[in-house]
């Protein structure tokens, strides 16, 4: 049976992630994930689930030696980001606005783990377990050593640490009887790569509805029609059904009656819809387990913020254990753990609070509601001193500064 200091469960972003920062204090690491990691060939289609990496995502996998490999490969900056439900209350933030050369990167969330992987297969002191599940935890090892023993598809190992980091369905929070309070929005989203008739754009944009908003990320390359971007269409469930059930054909159609003109002319190549859920873990850490991104917290999606959360839950974590080397104490300990959850529960409640917020602010049919919120945008837009001090700060906010 091999021991290690933590054992993190899941090798998606975030799980990556972490066992790459925790390797780096020079602690023994073992990665385990369900799935294979798929190799990258210039010729794949771009991959429907991507993610909008803030400039402190960015960071965090500059850090970790990832980024490189992220921007050979493929990524599509974007410097502005347009907001609107009525064209004349139409908001666009700039990076210019925060001395940034941009807000950040669309980029597809498998090459973000992939490029993780690929540090993480050169660090000794990390051991992969892969293709490989968590089937059992037992956090009481009954050897008196302070180890929780853990039984995976074919090996059992045993560790100081266990992090969970296996995404929204996380068997580490059941396994360790971690409730958590949340609900499932009545609303979907429909993911639609597509080609456009426009090269390759440096906006992505939102505009809302009372049905939900449509949004539009820029992608990488180009395409026999112009540019590539992938489409976010939020709708009632019933709606994303029926959506779904549609050819690509009958599909690009209801884009372009329900996308604004912005959008150009479109092909259809690839969809996929996705339920939307909050989830928030009641505690963050319980005797041996701790856990980090979406095992930790699901979000609705509307400001892309969920992987940048999980990253930043990473940093947050390497920040408290490397203190608590420094300062001599037993890193794994519970007061040093309740120090990362304390760093952490606070920022995430609060993201996850404003994206609600916003998301019921701006799908309310009250046309006195209505008014008020386009009366905000148009405000923050045209009064420079709110201009300068709200839409600034705001700004840096989503992008992790
Ligand atoms: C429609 C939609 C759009 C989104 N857009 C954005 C965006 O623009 N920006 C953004 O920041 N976020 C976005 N998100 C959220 C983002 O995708 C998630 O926050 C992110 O994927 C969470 O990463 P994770 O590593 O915590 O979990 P996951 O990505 O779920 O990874 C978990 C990993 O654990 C593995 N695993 C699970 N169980 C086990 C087990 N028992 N044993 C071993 N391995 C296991 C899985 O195979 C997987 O690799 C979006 C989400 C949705 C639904």
């Amino acid at each position: 049976m091999e021991h290690f200091d933590c054992v993190v469960i899941g090798g998606g972003m975030v799980g990556a992630a972490s066992a790459l920062t925790l390797a780096q204090l020079g602690l023994k690491v073992a990665l385990v994930e369900k799935f294979t990691p798929q190799a990258f060939s210039a010729e794949q289609p771009l991959d429907l689930r991507v993610s909008a990496i803030s400039l402190a995502s960015q960071n965090l996998l500059n850090q970790v030696g990832a980024w490189q490999q992220v921007k050979q490969w493929r990524s599509c900056p974007y410097k502005r980001l347009g907001v609107w439900e009525y064209e004349s209350a139409y908001t666009e933030f700039n990076a210019d606005d925060i001395e940034q050369s941009h807000l950040g990167h669309i980029v597809e969330n498998r090459l973000i783990q992939l490029a993780l992987w690929q540090q993480v297969t050169a660090m000794s002191n990390i051991h992969t377990y892969c293709p490989e599940s968590l089937l059992s935890l037992n956090q009481d090892d009954d050897s008196g050593n302070n180890r929780a023993t853990l039984t995976l598809t074919n090996s059992v190992v045993t560790a100081k640490l266990v992090i969970g980091a296996d995404g929204a369905q996380s068997k580490v929070r059941q396994m360790s009887a971690i409730g958590m309070t949340g609900w499932d929005y009545q609303q979907s989203a429909m993911l639609i790569n597509v080609e456009t008739s426009m090269c390759q754009q440096d906006i992505t944009w939102q505009k809302f509805s009372p049905t939900g908003p449509v949004a539009f990320l820029p992608l990488p390359g180009q395409s026999p029609l112009g540019g590539y971007a992938s489409l976010v269409w939020y709708h009632q469930r019933d709606e994303i059904t029926r959506l779904a059930s549609l050819s690509n054909s009958q599909l690009q159609q209801e884009v372009l009656k329900c996308f604004p003109a912005q959008l150009g002319d479109i092909k259809v190549l690839a969809k996929g819809d996705f339920s939307l859920t909050r989830r928030h873990a009641n505690t963050y850490q319980h005797k041996r387990v701790l856990l980090l991104g979406d095992a930790a917290h699901t979000i609705n999606p509307m400001a892309g913020q969920g992987v940048n959360l999980g990253f930043k839950d990473v940093l947050a974590l390497q920040h408290v254990i490397a203190e608590a080397i420094g300062n001599g104490e037993a890193w794994h300990d519970e007061a040093v753990l309740v120090r990362y959850e304390k760093m952490r529960r606070k920022d995430n409640l609060l993201m996850m609070s404003t994206m609600d917020a916003l998301y019921a602010g701006f799908s309310h049919p009250s046309p006195l509601i209505k008014a008020a919120r386009n009366l905000a945008l148009l405000a923050v837009n045209k009064v420079p001193v709110l201009n300068s001090t709200i839409k600034n700060k705001a700004l840096a906010y989503a992008c992790g500064l």
